[in-house]
């Protein structure tokens, strides 16, 4: 197992599905997690914290939150996410609209709220949780691919700005997991997803905290702007 020496990790939707998975592994190798979502709730041993990622003001009482109860973030696991799919021309301004919001404004508010204390201690960890449909598109899912892919453009740039204060930042783009977000596809739509992967089986949530955990260790500390997929094939390392 990889040793994280104790450090403060916030995970955005890590009350459920990745997220959770992200929190139990972060902590199962030694961080002290707090864990965030909208309805503040955690697992017993984890700080709970109501976050909503639509709302500087609620990312901003959060963090003082946690900095009061933990100290501050070291590595923020950013994985709060959320689809509104419909083929373009059904596709609402709303609908693409709320999908941004959440999955790359709200990423970029939780990063540049914890790259202020990253900065102040020359270290850090930013994990972005992207997805495959991000690098190869998805039907009905541009909303959700552009803030995806939106990611990557982010991740790459805070990777150049902050390299130099000893600072990561890095995307991790997973296939088909088992989570709620899943379940609520039709079979025949999981089927599709897994008829198009080669390792013709859908992921698990912990198979995708094992490589945050990786990216937030010590052993990572030379990867940096790196896109790394989880996916059983699915995008072929893009
Ligand atoms: P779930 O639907 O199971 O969980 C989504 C999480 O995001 C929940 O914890 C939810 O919290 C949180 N969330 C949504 N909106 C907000 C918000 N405005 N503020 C704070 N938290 C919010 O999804 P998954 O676990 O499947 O997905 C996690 C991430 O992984 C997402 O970014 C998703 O796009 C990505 N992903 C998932 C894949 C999959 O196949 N499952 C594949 C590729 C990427 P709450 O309880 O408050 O709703």
């Amino acid at each position: 197992m990889v040793e994280n020496e104790g450090r403060v990790a916030l995970v955005t939707g890590g009350n459920r599905g990745i997220g959770a998975a992200c929190a139990a592994a972060l902590a199962a190798s030694g961080d002290r997690v707090a864990v965030a979502s909208r309805g503040g709730e955690a697992p017993a041993g984890m700080f709970g914290v109501r976050l909503d990622v639509t709302s500087a003001d609620s990312v901003d009482k959060a963090f003082a939150e946690i900095e009061a109860e933990l100290g501050p973030v070291e590595i923020l696991v950013s994985n709060a996410g959320m689809v509104r799919d419909t083929l373009l021309p059904m596709m609402s301004e709303e609908a693409f609209q709320d999908v941004v919001d959440t999955n790359l404004l709200g990423a970029y508010r939780v990063a540049k709220r914890a790259s202020r204390s990253m900065i102040r201690k020359r270290s850090g960890r930013l994990i972005f949780v992207s997805s495959v449909v991000g690098l190869s598109g998805g039907p009905g899912q541009s909303n959700y691919a552009a803030s995806k892919a939106g990611l990557v453009g982010f991740a790459r740039s805070l990777a150049r700005e902050l390299g130099g204060r000893g600072i990561t930042s890095n995307v991790i783009a997973p296939g088909p997991i088992r989570t709620d977000m899943t379940d609520a596809l039709t079979d025949a739509q999981r089927e599709y997803l897994v008829s198009a992967t080669p390792a013709k089986r859908m992921g698990e949530p912990a198979e995708v905290a094992a490589a945050v955990v990786f990216l937030a260790s010590p052993a990572a500390a030379y990867i940096n702007g790196a896109v790394l997929p989880v996916d059983g094939g699915a995008g072929m390392g893009h």
